[in-house]
């Protein structure tokens, strides 16, 4: 239940595409991130940011090696996998159902647990508190979320990943349907709010991810650039 324990994470020679016969998509990566460690990926659109979230995950067909906490994916239940790394897509789907069902769907959280990770993945920054259409524990979500905006979505499914206490963060930040307000909020509650996470950030705005660890660089699915923000 525990794992990982730590949020290391070594890629070698990953390669992937999206159907056997189709092109290849990532070509040949290989980087180790520690643990804690907050890492930028950028890149033009269409350089593989998406697919490199997806194959970390083995949603889409790879060849090369993932190893989390020095362990293989290919040797771990996808389960298992899944439940211990949480990956926020640039736009999240959420179930039908409350927005408590949807935080903690085994109903295994008080609720000032999910009002603390709500407030961490920096909701209430991002909403009045006399606003009509506040969101509470107890507020509807249509299927899929469409009731929402795609920035509140990803702001939820922050709070989730919070509240599931996951050690591997990965997030494809929302491109142009997100507005600056939500995207500070969202930026500054994975900078202030989630030190022991090791996080991977698709960022759209280098300045999003000036202060990462590393940085990735992307481009034509190649990895063009690693290093520290101010090596490169
Ligand atoms: P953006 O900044 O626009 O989100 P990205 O860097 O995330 O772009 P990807 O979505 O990873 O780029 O796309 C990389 C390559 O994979 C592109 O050539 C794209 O056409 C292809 N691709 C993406 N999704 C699919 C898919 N579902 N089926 C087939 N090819 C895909
Ligand atoms: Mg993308």
């Amino acid at each position: 239940a525990y794992w990982p324990a730590s949020g290391d994470l070594r890629v070698e020679n990953l390669s992937a595409r999206y159907s056997t016969d189709g092109p290849k998509v990532l070509q040949d990566l290989s980087f180790q991130i520690k643990s804690g460690e907050r890492v930028g990926i950028v890149g033009r659109t269409g350089s593989g940011k998406s697919s490199l979230t997806l194959s970390l995950l083995r949603c889409i067909s790879t060849e090369g090696s993932v190893y989390y906490d020095g362990i293989p994916t290919s040797a771990i239940n996808l389960d298992a996998l899944r439940s211990n790394v949480t990956i926020i897509p640039q736009i999240p789907e959420l179930l039908s159902g409350t927005l408590r069902q949807n935080l903690d769907p085994f109903d295994q959280h008080d609720d000032a647990v999910l009002y603390d990770a709500l407030r961490s993945a920096g909701l209430f920054s991002v909403q009045d508190e006399f606003e009509e259409a506040r969101l509470t524990l107890d507020s509807a979500i249509a299927s899929g979320g469409g009731n929402l905006s795609v920035g509140q979505r990803q702001i939820l499914a922050l709070a989730r990943a919070i509240v599931r206490g996951s050690k591997l963060l990965i997030l494809d930040e929302a491109t142009s349907a997100i507005d600056y307000k939500t995207d500070s909020a969202i930026q500054s509650s994975l900078r202030n709010e989630l030190h022991n996470v090791t996080q991977i950030i698709v960022a759209h705005r280098l300045q999003t991810i000036i202060d990462a660890d590393k940085i990735i660089v992307l481009d034509a699915g190649k990895l063009v650039e690693f290093g520290s923000p101010w090596e490169l």
